[in-house]
């Protein structure tokens, strides 16, 4: 079978790969994001040039942050890339001769672990990506699930808090404002100002100038009981958010990717605790596996290329 290509396009980096059917990279490319749309444009059709090279290809799939519609064409809006209603698809296809689709990072990401990594035994499967904000992808009954205008599973914008805390996206209370890294920054940082348990953060940030997300996470590997405590903090909202997607999807496996997500089972713990704590009708359903994401690096490339696989064999 021809191998696919997947470009993921990150904030600093554009990340392609050739991959095959078993989601194995074949051969790989890694180019700065440049931020003229233009130059942006032209640097992903080189990039599938070269991945390309002389070889067949089934399909291009190509990731980025932000809402893409249903038809994996138009990239509606993206919060770092200066495009709106861009018919990004339609233009990598006319420059480039072959099958291109566009999705969105998350999805992406989500679709690698149920094809190849943390979900792959299960039929339905809820991602978490604990990065700066909160990423979000659901695969229901063995598919992904887009949404009828494509931009469904922003699970980072599910409400947690009625009234809390403001969010980049105009509403408030939303998970990404508990359970991201840059909540945990902020829960360390009132922890550090607390005193007691907080002392050593409270060093630290003097010694450093700020709490980061580097250094947090070394506290937390010391077991430091400051770090720890925001990172249960962290994990409690984390697992009050899956109890009610529990109640909606009901999925087998809840996958936990993302920069926090390298604090393993310290995660987990306190997210399973608050789970049990919030599901309805507790005792009477099944309980979900909570389980950390395995392919952290690769996850936008080889799930673009295998979503290009997906649309390919959908419309043979
Ligand atoms: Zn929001």
């Amino acid at each position: 079978m021809a191998h696919a290509i997947g470009i993921d396009i990150g904030g600093t980096k554009i990340a392609g790969a050739v991959v095959d059917e078993l989601g194995r990279i074949v051969r790989q490319e890694r180019v700065p994001t440049p931020t003229d749309t233009g130059a942006l444009e032209d640097a992903v059709v080189a990039m599938i040039g070269t991945l390309r090279g002389g070889e067949e290809i089934a399909a291009v799939g190509v990731a980025a942050a932000g809402f893409i519609d249903a038809a994996q064409s138009t990239v509606y809006y993206a919060p770092n890339i200066d495009w709106r209603n861009e018919p990004f698809r339609e233009k990598l296809e006319a420059r480039t001769g072959g099958t291109v689709v566009v999705d969105n990072d998350a999805n992406a990401a989500g679709w690698a672990e149920f094809r190849f990594g943390a979900g792959r035994l299960v039929s339905d499967m809820v991602m978490l990506t604990v990065g700066t904000g909160v990423g979000g992808a659901i695969v229901a009954g063995d598919r992904l699930f887009r949404g009828g205008f494509g931009a469904g599973a922003e699970l980072g914008h599910l409400r947690l808090v009625p009234g809390g805390l403001a969010c980049g996206c105009g509403q408030f209370g939303c998970l990404e404002q508990y359970g991201s890294g840059r909540a945990l920054l902020r829960m360390a940082n009132e922890i550090a100002d607390a005193g007691g348990i907080g002392q050593r953060l409270a060093r630290v940030r003097a010694e450093q100038g700020a709490l980061d997300g580097g250094l947090v996470g070394d506290l937390i590997q010391q077991q430091d009981p400051g770090a720890i405590a925001a990172l249960r903090q962290l994990g409690h909202w984390l697992g009050e958010a899956s109890a009610s997607l529990s109640a909606v999807l009901d999925p087998q496996r809840f996958v936990f990717g993302g920069g926090v997500a390298a604090a393993g089972e310290l995660l987990l713990e306190p997210i399973r605790e608050a789970y049990l704590e919030h599901l309805p009708a507790r005792g009477y359903h099944p309980e979900p596996d909570f389980v950390i994401a395995e392919l952290v690096n690769d996850a936008g490339v080889v799930g673009a290329a295998d979503l290009a696989r997906v649309w390919v064999a959908d419309h043979a």
